[in-house]
């Protein structure tokens, strides 16, 4: 693997040897007291953030420490990209300043495309954080890594997603990779919130939330994008909340096992509620503990080894 961009082509057999490593280093750091591998030590990872992260910014470079790789946080607004410098340049700097990957996030669709195809020539690779409202594939790795905890094999199993389809990057890189995993995938959104096109992804739609939650064995709640939204998609947040939120009634409807997602920032009262985000179903802690480690096993299948398979 060079790079990481997406999961719409991300093969089944390369999609289970991530989570396998992420499941391996998962297991081989439980209880240490020292979290440090020597794998990746004189690599260089940069992480390229143009827009806001919490949880995977830090992830991966947690991730990275953990592996001993050098890691170093560029956020755009304290780059020289607040003095106008291009994406193109931006990238070719840090390559040539000896990044061996850049994780970049960026508001634009495609930016991490674009990137890869920039530094085709230089060796570095390249790891999507979230391109716009495109995909976001370590997202999608972490989920599927935390639903095959709790459900094991995840063929067959039903996955709900619900919420704002239409800008969430999450909600496409998990369409691609729980298909690719054998996953039956079920969209409940209002249809103002609901991509052109959906029709010919690998997925059943619906507007009612209520009939889809008896069958599903997880649900993965998106937060509504307010930063994306530019009009109205529905009335107001109470209306949305009332028809697409999953509240504690409303959770009573999921089977027994079924696990809710959550990929962060929740808004908590809006789409979750408090009472059905802290429940031993929850497992939104647990996609952020999985997603150092898929994080990990991501750098390791990229960086580790001498490069010579890396094409
Ligand atoms: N953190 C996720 C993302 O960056 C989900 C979200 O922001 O709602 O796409």
């Amino acid at each position: 693997m060079r790079h990481l961009l997406s999961t719409d082509g991300l093969d089944a057999d390369t999609a289970k040897a991530v989570l396998d490593t992420a499941d391996e280093l998962k297991r081989t750091l439980l209880g240490r007291e020292v979290r440090k591998l020597p794998t990746l030590r004189g690599r260089t990872v940069v992480t390229l953030f143009y827009e806001n992260s919490t949880r995977t910014r830090v992830s991966f470079e947690i991730a990275g420490k953990w592996m001993s790789a050098d890691v170093i946080n560029v956020s755009a607004s304290s780059s020289s990209v607040g003095k106008g410098e291009s994406l193109r340049d931006t990238a070719l700097t840090l390559a040539a300043a000896g990044a061996d990957c850049v994780v970049v996030r960026h508001p634009a669709s495609g930016a991490a495309h674009r990137l890869a195809d920039w530094l085709r020539e230089t060796g570095t690779s390249v790891v999507n954080a979230g391109d716009g409202t495109h995909e976001h594939p370590t997202q999608a790795l972490l989920d599927a890594a935390t639903l095959r905890e709790r459900l094991g094999d995840l063929a067959g199993r039903r996955v709900t997603i619900v919420g704002d389809v239409l800008h969430s990057r999450v909600a496409r890189s998990n369409v691609h990779l729980l298909a690719t995993l054998g996953a039956e995938v079920t969209l409940v959104a209002p249809p103002t919130l609901l991509p052109v096109g959906v029709e010919a992804w690998p997925v059943t739609v619906s507007h009612d939330l209520d009939s889809a939650l008896p069958a599903a064995d997880a649900v993965m709640m998106l937060r509504v994008q307010a930063e994306r939204m530019h009009g109205g998609f529905f009335p107001t947040a109470r209306e949305y909340s009332i028809a697409y939120g999953l509240n504690e009634t409303r959770a009573r409807l999921l089977p027994e096992h079924a696990v809710v997602l959550h990929p962060g920032p929740m808004l908590r009262g809006m789409e979750i509620a408090s009472a059905v985000a802290d429940a031993p179903s929850a497992a939104i802690t647990e996609q952020v503990r999985n997603g150092v480690h898929v994080r990990m096993a991501v750098l390791y299948h990229l960086l580790a080894g001498d490069g010579g398979d890396r094409d």
